[in-house]
């Protein structure tokens, strides 16, 4: 009875959740800089009315993390839902169908906007699914939790990596969810059970200035440079191999149940080399140059050059394994000296290493074996009228603070939205995806909870 009363209310309440949506959407939380807290006072006064407890925690400026909780006691089991309330910055808003912070409802089906998959979408549907069980008064004996989170598209330590070591710190969580968009299309629902870390570090030469018609009396930097552009692939046999969590026919299989048989999942393998790069990149390590400057005249030799290089990396490999590759294959092969952050150099020829942002991997080594998650799954085939798919995020997301660490090793990623549109111009989210994914939340939360 209380699910289908779960649903009806679902039913009754749709403008009102998509309106509520809407807002936080139209919310400025662009990160950088921030200003989550806009996000969270809307958050906030959706569950006053109900008398939710809410607490907000600010830093820095107008920035915070939120958490709501459905009861004050966490002696049952505990669930935490996670989402993250910035968005990356629209990019040039001309190239936009509809301006990105209009929210605009196209014909009841899709809102446009920054934000709606990555992901307010997911994080408003969490909000609901909270407040619905609240309403509701049905009978539970553990507790929902909902963090909302700041800073997650810039690395997420003062957001969800805050409230780990924080506010939750005390609490024995038994499963997480975070909401992130999980639709890679062309496929349909993903259940994400582990994501990739990241490492960028930029890479600076510094040569001699000279003129550029005595080049021999000169260092060129961006010669330095294009030296270690060229040598860059040997990193793959500097560093210490590491077992991807599964291997490409895992993978494969995992994606093979969506698909009536075998040979039509090979065919749009064949058909679709996005699904085939996802599913490699999710079994190695990989590197991408992705920006270079340098010289500041036709005539200069240029002495200093910059680059940047995006290391995307397996769970368990760790950034230290990479910087000593990379500085090994700088010294020992290409004679130039490393000086990193702490070491003070006379040398005017050297090559600098600098971490601008890194992450951890993570992945939940037990997921085959958990009840919970295969109830979660059957209700996601249920509620969305198809087979969804267990796989690992080919991106990294705040989900390593909560796996690893020990504070929840069962986190999964799930929520609506798609996948390809996140960070994109055009983003959207489909109204039917949005409001599958509140009576998911919802329904999973009750049943959880009503288990001893
Ligand atoms: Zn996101």
């Amino acid at each position: 009875m209380s699910v289908e009363k779960i649903i009806a209310k679902i039913e009754q309440n749709k403008e009102i959740y998509v309106e509520f949506l809407r807002t936080l959407i139209q919310s400025d939380s662009i990160n950088p800089p921030g200003n989550e807290k806009n996000v969270a006072l809307i958050i906030e006064d959706f569950l006053k009315e109900i008398n939710i407890k809410t607490e907000i925690f600010p830093f820095g400026n107008n920035r915070a993390n939120l958490i709501a909780y459905l009861n004050e006691n966490f002696e049952g089991k505990n669930l935490l839902y996670n989402g993250h309330m910035d968005v990356v910055p629209p990019g040039s808003e001309t190239e936009w169908k509809y301006p990105p912070f209009s929210a605009l409802n196209k014909r009841n089906k899709i809102i446009f906007g920054r934000g709606t998959t990555d992901m307010k979408g997911g994080l408003a549907a969490m909000v609901i699914a909270l407040k619905i069980l609240k309403e509701l008064k049905l009978e539970t004996s553990g507790n929902l939790i909902l963090n909302a989170v700041a800073d997650e598209e810039t690395g997420g330590k003062f957001g969800t990596g805050w409230c780990v070591k924080n506010p939750l710190k005390e609490i024995k969580c038994d499963f997480t969810i975070i909401g992130e968009a999980t639709e890679l299309n062309p496929l349909p629902k993903g259940i994400f059970v582990g994501e990739k870390g990241h490492l960028q570090v930029k890479i600076i030469t510094y040569g001699i200035s000279g003129h550029s018609g005595m080049p021999s009396m000169s260092k060129n930097a961006i010669y330095m440079m294009s030296e270690i552009i060229e040598n860059l692939d040997k990193l793959d046999d500097y560093i210490p191999k590491t077992e991807p969590p599964m291997s490409m026919d895992k993978l494969k299989k995992l994606v093979n149940v969506v698909f009536p048989s075998e040979e039509i999942f090979e065919r749009i393998l064949k058909e679709q080399p996005d699904l085939q790069s996802i599913i490699h990149s999710l079994t190695t390590f990989s590197k991408a140059l992705t920006m270079i400057k340098g010289g500041i005249k036709v005539n200069v030799i240029p002495d200093l050059c910059e680059a940047v290089l995006d290391i995307r990396l397996l769970p368990k490999q760790k950034s230290e394994t990479i910087m000593k590759a990379l500085q090994k294959l700088i010294e020992e092969d290409l004679g130039y000296l490393v000086k990193d952050q702490s070491t003070v150099i006379s040398k005017k020829v050297f090559v600098e290493l600098e971490i601008i942002t890194d992450s951890e991997g993570s992945y939940w080594s037990e997921w085959e074996d958990s009840v919970d998650l295969q109830e979660f799954h059957d209700l996601v085939e249920t509620i969305y009228e198809k087979k969804p798919f267990y796989f690992l995020l080919p991106a990294s997301a705040d989900a390593h603070y909560l796996r690893n660490d020990g504070f929840c090793p069962q986190t999964i990623i799930f929520g609506p939205g798609k996948g390809r549109t996140a960070h994109a111009i055009d983003e959207n989210i489909e109204i039917l995806d949005f409001i599958r994914a509140i009576k998911v939340y919802a329904i999973f939360a009750y049943k959880f909870l009503c288990t001893k």
